[in-house]
């Protein structure tokens, strides 16, 4: 009888102790994400219309050295465009310093290492085709979802942060081995959105009939991020950012967003 009690509280606690091990939270990782539509915007100096959002988005998670991925510039400037961008997140005065992906010998390691990455705008495909070249995509996703990798995208940098660059507004001057993309949010972003010009001549596809003719064949949400504006995403929480609204297409209908809406039911999947 003793034995066997000793037996069953051997059991118990053998079961409690690897429960308890299952459901202890591994790591508390917060997704950090900025999605900008564009660093230039009408009437301002690149990067100062986003700079109070960017500066709160730096403070908050401690980045004292960017990465910067200047693999979308199609003519390859990488000096020069990391230059530009240095000089911007300069002038947030948080003596943040900012590296070209391009000048580390070996850019995975430069990846496993680094706190935030900000990919910047360029040719969406050649972009893409880059970072599964370098084999960068899983490294990335996993960077950020899993270790906490700040991430700032700008434009293009936007458009791979999603999960796929299917509604850029690129042209597929190359071909990527696949158009799926770092599928750090569930749904898929147009960048520079603009809403028709009811007095236009013109008569190509709008922007709208564009992201409609997706929706005929692909089912996830696309945000159309005006010039101005941007998504803050923090872990699970989405917030529109800026000066102009944003406007959400999903398969059957269209929905106009004011800055500082939360969208974070677009996070959930
Ligand atoms: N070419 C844009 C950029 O500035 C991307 C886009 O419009 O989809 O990165």
């Amino acid at each position: 009888m003793v034995t066997k009690m000793y037996y069953g509280e051997i059991l118990l606690i053998c079961f409690c102790s690897i429960y308890s091990v299952q459901t202890l939270p591994v790591t508390m990782v917060r997704r950090q994400l900025m999605l900008l539509s564009s660093t230039m915007v009408h009437g301002y100096e690149i990067m100062q219309q986003q700079k109070p959002y960017l500066i709160e988005f730096f403070k908050r998670n401690n980045v004292s050295e960017v990465i910067f991925v200047p693999y979308a510039k199609v003519n390859g400037d990488y000096d020069g465009y990391t230059k530009m961008m240095a000089d911007a997140i300069a002038t947030f005065e948080l003596q943040t310093s900012v590296k070209g992906l391009h000048t580390f010998d070996d850019p995975v390691e430069a990846i496993k290492a680094a706190q935030c990455i900000y990919i910047g705008g360029g040719n969406s495909f050649v972009l893409l085709k880059k970072l599964y070249d370098l084999n960068l995509v899983e490294l990335i996703h996993k960077r950020v979802l899993e270790d906490g990798m700040a991430y700032m995208g700008s434009s293009a940098g936007s458009n791979v942060a999603t999960r796929s660059i299917q509604t850029t507004n690129d042209m597929p001057i190359i071909y990527p081995p696949s158009f799926d993309a770092l599928n750090l949010v569930p749904f898929n972003i147009n960048p520079h959105y603009i809403d028709a010009d009811k007095n236009s001549t013109h008569k190509g596809e709008t922007r709208e009939d564009r992201i409609k003719e997706f929706h005929i064949i692909n089912e996830a949400a696309v945000l159309g991020l005006p010039e101005g504006t941007l998504l803050a995403v923090d872990d699970n929480k989405a917030t529109l950012k800026g000066i102009a609204n944003a406007r959400l297409f999903t398969r059957t209908e269209s929905r106009e967003y004011q800055p500082e809406s939360d969208l974070s039911f677009l996070l959930e999947k």
